[in-house]
């Protein structure tokens, strides 16, 4: 994990700024991109509300819930999280033309009708910046990993994301720095968890926007494209309480 932290503070200049602003204590924790066995696809065995106790504990503001092909609208569960003082973004994480792509603040038939990149556009021009689209795992060997293709699609994207999943020269995510450097896309870090203790570990921080909202979070997430140091990503190791052990 601090191997891409390492990287990441490199490829930017954003910590000193970020660092000092945590430390006053406006900063808040999000994940975007999180499966629960509420998923039509993959077999998971933790439910959103242990998701939503965990993210208590650790101390999250901010999830999503990213179901694959499906939008996650159990309102009972958006309730929970409202009474835990976490914002819940509804969410899915599409399979577009093989390719996979996290759409933020959408409702089910604001995705019902996506079958190519195309459809992603025109739905974008009609929701503005209400809407927020991330590429997950972009160039990792994965079924819905985009790959090159992302530099064709790139105007699909808000944001790019830095995959949970990096060992010594294993990682992938090198090129998807570079691809967000050169089109000046926010790099969004996210845990993708399929097991809760995954849940935690690879996040990102922000100051935190008032009031909390979906629009807001995503109008800042936005604006991390142009003023560096409103986005920030604190990779952290932690205990199993969630406590971190090093930075
Ligand atoms: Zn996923």
């Amino acid at each position: 994990m601090l191997e891409v932290c390492d990287v990441v503070i490199e490829t930017t200049t954003r910590m000193s700024t970020s660092t000092k602003r945590e430390e006053e204590g406006d900063w808040i924790k999000l994940d975007l991109h999180i499966h629960t066995f509420d998923d039509p696809k993959d077999k998971l065995d933790y439910s959103a509300h242990e998701l939503l106790a965990r993210a208590r504990r650790l101390g999250f503001s901010v999830l999503a819930i990213t179901l694959h092909d499906a939008v996650f609208d159990r309102p009972e569960v958006f309730a929970a999280a409202q009474r835990l003082g976490i914002l819940l973004i509804p969410a899915a994480e599409m399979r577009i033309e093989g390719a996979d792509i996290i759409l933020l603040n959408v409702t089910a038939e604001d995705v019902e009708g996506l079958r190519n990149f195309d459809d992603v556009r025109r739905l974008r021009a009609r929701r503005g910046q209400s809407l927020f689209t991330i590429a997950p795992h972009p160039f990792y060997l994965l079924g819905g990993s985009i790959g090159k293709r992302l530099l064709n699609e790139i105007d699909c994207f808000d944001a790019i994301e830095l995959c949970h999943f990096h060992k010594g020269l294993f990682n992938p995510n090198r090129r998807a720095m570079m691809v967000a450097e050169q089109f000046g896309k926010p790099l969004i870090a996210t845990s993708d968890a399929h097991q809760l203790s995954a849940f935690g570990r690879h996040f990102t921080s922000m100051p935190r926007p008032s009031p909390l909202t979906a629009e807001t979070v995503l109008a800042q997430l936005g604006a991390g494209t142009f003023t560096p140091c409103a986005v920030v990503f604190i990779i952290m190791n932690i205990d199993r309480e969630g406590m971190p052990l090093s930075r």
